[in-house]
């Protein structure tokens, strides 16, 4: 095919614009400065003249000058003078789409789309976009489009053809009149490969893209795009000197948003009908629950909570303007090599936009997001995304949570309650949103977790209580002998590894991939027709599915046994006046975990076996954490609770004691009550002992006997 003539370009763009888009640059010209670009569909010119659209996918830099051109024009003729207009193209073909890693030589030059997710913005600078040139000899001005930011061009000579005295450059002196010359907004801006667009674990590539006027300053780290533009090249720079490796960019000449959540994950009309066919089952919680991290043996309650974390409970937005998070938060503390590390990385490829990442992450941006001085950038300071920025609607799996640096643990609060950072650093302000879930595992800090009956788990650990409070659901995962579990655990993980297949043989390509059968884009059936065991494709596709199309609301009965459970264990908490079994951040915990699991039966009405699901769990991992007496006020304080708790059970046996006898209580009656409530003869002794030297209790008659004060 020929290519159109170049000089051809302005009056066919003209007529274009007149044709079609008259009254959206009347539009333009009204709505000044608040829109300064005219957006034009890619198929609508094709309507118009497929040639002529093919010729802009091959030589776009030609088209967008002279298309820019043409409309600055029809401003100009509409009065409105001295305006840097823009025309933007969007929807490209489809055949134009790439991902970031898929970039190649063939490319440059050309338009092209990309889909990825921003991972970083610079600071937003003025640059010269049209340059007034003065020859010092004559006085005559001449104007020098400035394509780009590396270098000024300026005139080889005093023009004579429009007036000029016709000098070359060496015989006169040609100054830039700024006043005159135009400028315009410039970006640098940093896309990464989506996560879904990865293949098999490598590092998502990256790609740096300039973004001018009505472009710059308009995307955030973390949000997720279509950029239009073309691709070009340069050469990187040592010593001052070219050298012949190039750096690919992009200049960005239009944007284009997602408006679905999520929609990156396509699901067909034949996959939707599946969905909701599992959905159906009876017995679809098992078989989510069976589906998450299948070669890991046992811990179905801590399963079961991580299937409703994938799914999520719906964020609320209130009158006042505040919002509440949907998000269910859970941590995972354990014992080293309970398979703390195996969940985690197993839900961050099941999850849509899951992330995994460690506390420890070498990045500068770390969890949250960090403003960094960036050579790429022309040394300018840039804003870069976390781990928590780019899970946005997601879950972020954060392993070693403990040991996150002090920048991360000062804004994790403010992610992980209002799920947003701000940052103000440098001249860039930005509010990253960080709407994800967050699973985060931690270990003890003195090698294995001690009974909590002993040491509060809170002073176990190395986090602060208000960040741990965060959490809705907070498991203790110790990793205690039992013999007959053991055998279990220890057969299933030989199993699992004699079942595997050797990763060396599979890359060699001598032994087939073990995880193709999981790409499989159908689950398979078992012999009743129904699932068994989800593939991980599907879902993540039913996760998704389930995230955009269903809004859960508690129906009555559900919010009656969420709050009777509440007030329940707030009357079982006891006299103690310092201690609350429980607070009203648990009672959104609860709610957000009833929501998820009626999302799983993809049903809007939350009813009561959903809200005791929730419960069921709340008391397991209470339980479990804290044993019967659950003091949610140590989650807050990190206070020894249990111990307390200790000593109140010892004040009130010999209380007991000492009214029956009329007298005191003696020592071995003590022990052997204490012993019957749980606590260990030589705890009790210690406790007793303590009492005693605090003056809370005495000894009247000998060492025997006990009385209280
Ligand atoms: P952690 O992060 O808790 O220290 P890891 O996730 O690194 O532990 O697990 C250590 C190893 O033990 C892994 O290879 C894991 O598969 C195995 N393992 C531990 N518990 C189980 C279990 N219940 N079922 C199967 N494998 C397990
Ligand atoms: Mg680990």
């Amino acid at each position: 095919m020929a290519s159109i003539q170049e000089f051809d370009l302005p009056a066919r763009w003209t007529s274009l614009l007149q044709d079609t888009f008259s009254e959206a640059i009347h539009n333009i010209a009204r709505m000044w400065p608040e829109e300064q670009s005219l957006k034009v569909s890619y198929r609508i010119i094709e309507g118009y003249d497929p040639e002529f659209a093919q010729d802009i996918l091959a030589n776009p830099e030609h088209h967008f000058r002279a298309a820019n051109q043409a409309l600055q024009q029809f401003l100009l003729d509409a009065g409105e003078g001295n305006k840097v207009p823009f025309l933007r193209i969007e929807h490209l073909p489809s055949d134009q789409v790439r991902t970031v890693s898929q970039l190649r030589a063939d490319d440059i030059g050309m338009m092209i789309a990309v889909d990825a997710v921003t991972t970083k913005i610079s600071g937003v600078r003025p640059r010269l976009y049209m340059a007034v040139f003065e020859c010092a000899a004559c006085g005559h001005t001449m104007e020098i489009n400035q394509p780009n930011e590396q270098e000024l061009i300026e005139p080889l000579e005093c023009s004579q053809i429009d007036g000029g005295c016709g000098r070359p450059k060496r015989q006169t002196r040609f100054m830039l009149q700024q006043h005159l010359s135009q400028l315009i907004n410039s970006q640098f801006i940093e896309l990464q490969e989506l996560p879904e667009q990865v293949k098999g674990g490598i590092q998502p590539e990256r790609i740096i893209c300039i973004g001018e006027q009505d472009l710059a300053g308009q995307l955030n780290p973390g949000d997720r795009v279509k950029a239009n533009g073309v691709l070009f090249i340069r050469s990187q720079r040592k010593g001052g000197k070219d050298t012949p490796v190039f750096d690919i960019f992009l200049r960005i000449h239009s944007l284009e948003r997602q408006n679905v959540p999520l929609e990156e994950i396509i699901i067909t009309e034949e996959e939707e009908n599946e969905i909701k066919e599992i959905a159906r089952q009876d017995n679809v919680y098992d078989v989510l629950t069976a589906s998450i991290a299948p070669s890991i043996f046992g811990l179905q309650r801590i399963k079961e909570s991580l299937m409703l974390q994938l799914f999520g409970g719906e964020a609320q937005l209130n009158e006042d303007g505040t919002r509440n998070r949907g998000d269910i938060h859970i941590l995972l503390m354990g014992d080293p090599g309970v398979a703390k590390s195996q969940l985690l990385s197993y839900m961050s490829t099941i999850s849509p936009r899951g992330r995994f990442t460690s506390g420890q992450s070498a990045s500068a941006a770390g969890l949250t997001a960090a403003a960094v001085q960036d050579a790429t950038a022309d040394g300018r300071w840039t804003l870069e995304a976390g781990a928590l920025v780019l899970a946005d609607l997601g879950l972020a799996a954060i392993d070693e949570f403990d040991k996150m640096n002090a920048g991360d643990r000062s804004s994790m609060h403010e992610a992980m309650e209002q799920q947003k950072i701000s940052i103000s650093k440098a001249g860039i302000n930005a509010s990253l949103r960080t709407r994800c879930a967050i699973l985060a595992a931690a270990n003890p800090k003195e090698g294995r977790f001690q009974p909590v009956s002993d040491v509060p788990f809170t002073s176990q650990i190395n986090l602060a209580p208000p960040l741990v409070s965060r959490f809705d659901v907070i498991w203790l995962m110790t990793d205690d002998a039992d013999e007959k579990k053991d055998a279990q655990i220890a057969s299933h993980i030989v199993n699992t590894r004699l079942k595997g297949s050797s990763e060396l043989l599979v890359n060699e390509g001598s032994m087939p991939d073990p995880t193709k059968n999981q790409k499989g884009k159908k689950a398979t059936r078992n012999a009743g027709g129904g699932y068994d065991i989800l593939p991980k494709e599907v879902l993540r596709k039913y996760v998704a599915y389930a995230k955009r199309t269903v809004r859960p609301k508690l129906n009555d009965d559900a919010r009656k046994a969420v709050v009777d459970f509440y007030v329940q264990t707030r009357k079982s908490g006891g006299e103690a006046t310092d201690s609350v079994a429980i607070t009203a951040r648990a009672l959104e915990g609860l709610s957000r975990l009833a929501e998820a699991s009626a999302r799983i039966r993809l049903d809007e009405d939350v009813n009561l076996e959903d809200a005791q699901r929730a419960i069921r769990l709340t008391k397991t991992w209470r339980f479990e954490l804290m044993g019967e007496n659950f003091d949610e006020t140590s989650v807050h304080s990190g206070k020894k609770t249990a111990a307390r708790n200790q000593e109140r059970t010892i004040h009130d046996i010999v209380s007991t004691l000492q009214n029956q006898s009329g007298t005191y209580a003696t020592l071995i009656d003590v022990l052997n009550d204490a012993e019957r409530s749980g606590i260990s003869r030589a705890k009790a002794e210690d406790i007793i002992e303590k009492m005693c030297r605090d003056g809370r209790m005495m000894r009247p008659s000998g060492y025997q006997t006990l009385q209280l004060v």
